[in-house]
């Protein structure tokens, strides 16, 4: 536990696919903050049966005997809509059902023996809850403002929807960063930014799911985005999957075995391979034992890391395949990078870890940071520079964020014009002139959207307005100025004005705005606290009833170990063994009973026992027995 002096404000949280990591900024260093089970990382995952929703690694310990009702890779989800081919590619992979409502994903799982829907939004919102439970119990103190990381290819409706999970799950979101900043500005690389030459920073993040490239530039402390490249479906489990198909094959070679169709056996074997691949980082060869792993035969192997790397090479290799094409979209060549960040716990991979030394002619990488926490890392480093926090190194470090997507408007029939273009440092003001199309045109409409596409209908709509009062002229005469100003906060503001008459119009457009309706924010959020007063109850009803269990069982202890029994009266010892079987009969009974009932039990048997025990005390001090109460 840490010092709890003074109440941080905010913390940074890396969400992930398959891993979250929260930490905090804390006595002029990061601290990134154990879980309840002590690990540094908690799985994004979320079960939910029939008494108790688990989230994190007690959800995952249970995905193998619930998996319909396990959900993770809700971020493969959030922002998108139904029929994305991603997530109709995804559906398939996932032992969880997934249905449309209004082309929008809703994930169906059973909670307390009845059907019920949620959005990704709301699943994200319980592992975002669990993190922010997680600081709390570590900092000894409520955490309400949080900076989440996401995705540099995340477009804005991904974003929006993941900002809402954050506000569901009781947060208020600072701000949304980009996964590769905060890996540079975990390396403190925004400070090789100060002076105004440019630095080139390629991000290499190869997680449990995913594979992402990033391509930054940083002139005068300011991140761009120049390209991103990558695979969603590159990552860990797949280099997990080569090697339970090569200890498949060598059961059914060496051992006449085949556990092709035996889910139980496969999935033990793919524990036992993600060990052995994690281990390989470290040593050049492993063992791999499995008792009873199919038909009471007990399996035993060895794997080396050259077999290893030789089962993976083509993915390795297409790693950096996906390198060379995010340097050439962004137009640049190898040898103008100046730092190469790893991220994503499989970079620990020695042979990944060369082929990209080797790919940017030997450069040393930075690895410094431990991989899976350097997102978490930089959110957290920024979360203490939007509250003000930190010390003179990062306080003067100004991070600006950019448009994701480009700005404009309609016009000619549908043609996206655009005014900001996207990665533009906000804030911004920009400005275009437009005409008239009809002689005589007194009146404008205008459509704002945004995004890539040429055709405007097919970007985002962002809102309408319209400017009249426009003096009368030929067409192609008038002048209209059509100004988009955007705020730190990211928030749009389109003015347009006839120049001749001065007339104005325009509309402000909250960039931060959610993709979900108040009223569904405000339904998800009532519902989030109805699971967080459920889980508060069956954390009570836990601890009334252990400590119910603890007060019988150190009395039964106590006539076992010291016997306690032969120094009472015989009746005094009769009634309170009498009661020891009965409480757990009792127990073994009620083992659903609410914490009222355990605690009035508890009380109960202790208004009967403490005062026949209190009798001995003498003897159990002298006895030196007190130490086992
Ligand atoms: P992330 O999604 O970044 O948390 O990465 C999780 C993935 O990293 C999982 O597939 C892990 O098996 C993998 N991983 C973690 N540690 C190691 C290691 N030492 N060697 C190889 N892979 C690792």
């Amino acid at each position: 536990m840490s010092g709890k002096s003074q109440a941080p404000a905010a913390v940074g949280i890396d969400l992930g696919t398959t891993y979250s990591c929260v930490a905090v900024w804390q006595q002029n260093r990061v601290e990134i903050i154990p879980n309840d089970q002590g690990n540094r990382i908690t799985p994004s995952c979320v079960a939910l049966n029939e008494t108790e929703r688990l989230i994190g690694d007690a959800a995952k310990n249970l995905a193998a005997v619930n998996p319909t009702n396990t959900v993770f890779d809700a971020k493969r989800l959030i922002g998108r809509t139904f029929s994305d081919p991603l997530v109709q590619k995804d559906l398939r992979l996932w032992p969880f059902k997934v249905v449309s409502h209004d082309n929008k994903p809703m994930i169906v799982v059973t909670y307390k023996g009845q059907e019920r829907q949620f959005a990704a939004e709301q699943i994200s919102s319980m592992v975002l809850f669990k993190m922010k439970e997680i600081a709390e119990a570590f900092l000894g103190s409520t955490v309400k403002k949080a900076v989440i990381t996401v995705p540099a290819y995340f477009n804005d409706s991904q974003r929006r929807a993941t900002r809402d999970a954050g506000i569901i799950a009781g947060l208020h979101v600072l701000r949304i960063i980009v996964e590769p900043t905060a890996a540079a500005i975990a390396y403190g690389l925004d400070k090789m930014s100060r002076s105004s030459s440019k630095k080139n920073v390629l991000v290499f993040d190869l997680g449990g799911g995913t594979f992402d490239v990033s391509l930054l530039t940083m002139v005068k402390r300011v991140f761009e985005v120049k390209s991103t490249a990558g695979n969603t479906h590159l990552g860990g489990e797949d280099f997990d999957n080569r090697l339970v198909d090569h200890f498949v094959e060598e059961l059914k070679r060496k051992h006449k075995r085949d556990i092709s169709d035996n889910p139980r056996s496969l999935r033990r074997l793919r524990t036992a391979c993600e060990r052995a691949k994690r281990n390989l980082s470290f040593t050049a060869h492993t063992t791999i034992g499995i008792d009873c792993l199919c038909d009471g035969f007990d399996f035993h192997s060895t794997i080396t890391r050259a077999k290893f790397d030789e089962l993976n090479l083509d993915l390795f290799e297409e790693c950096i395949v996906h390198v060379d094409k995010c340097l050439k979209d962004a137009g640049m060549d190898k040898k103008s990078i100046h730092e190469v960040v790893l991220v994503g716990g499989s970079t620990r991979i020695p042979k990944v870890q060369q082929l990209l030394e080797d790919f940017f002619d030997g450069k040393e990488l930075c690895k410094s940071i431990h991989p899976d926490e350097a997102i978490a890392y930089g959110a957290a480093v920024q979360a203490a520079i939007l509250t003000g926090q930190g010390n003179h190194e990062i306080r003067d470090l100004i991070l600006s964020d950019v448009t994701p997507l480009s700005l404009g408007v309609n016009v000619n029939d549908d043609i996206m014009s655009v005014i900001v273009p996207r990665n533009t440092t906000i804030p911004t003001k920009k400005e275009k002139g437009y005409t008239t199309i009809k002689d005589g045109q007194t009146s404008v409409h205008f459509s704002v959207y945004e995004g890539e596409r040429p055709r405007a209908s097919d970007n985002i709509l962002l809102g309408k307005f319209h400017l009249s009062g426009i003096t009368p002229a030929p067409r192609g005469v008038a002048k209209i100025t059509d100004c988009f100003e955007i705020d730190a906060d990211g928030i749009l503001k389109v003015t347009s004005k006839d120049r001749a008459s001065g007339n104005k119009n325009g509309i402000t457009i909250s960039h931060v705005k959610s993709l979900l309706s108040k009223k569904e924010i405000e339904r998800m959020l009532k519902e989030s606290e109805r699971f967080r007063i459920e889980d508060e109850e069956l954390r009570n009803k836990f601890a009334a009833k252990n400590s119910l269990e603890h007060y019988v069982y150190r009395t039964r202890a106590a006539f076992m170990t010291t016997k306690l029994g032969l120094k009472l009266p015989a009746a005094d010892a009769e009634k309170i063994q009498d009661g020891i079987k009965s409480a757990m009969e009792w127990l073994d009974e009620h083992q659903a009973a609410e914490a009222h009932v355990f605690e009035k039990k508890t009380k109960e048997l202790k208004s009967v026992w403490d005062p026949i025990i209190g009798k001995s005390s003498r003897v159990i001090r002298r006895k030196k027995w007190w130490s086992i109460f």
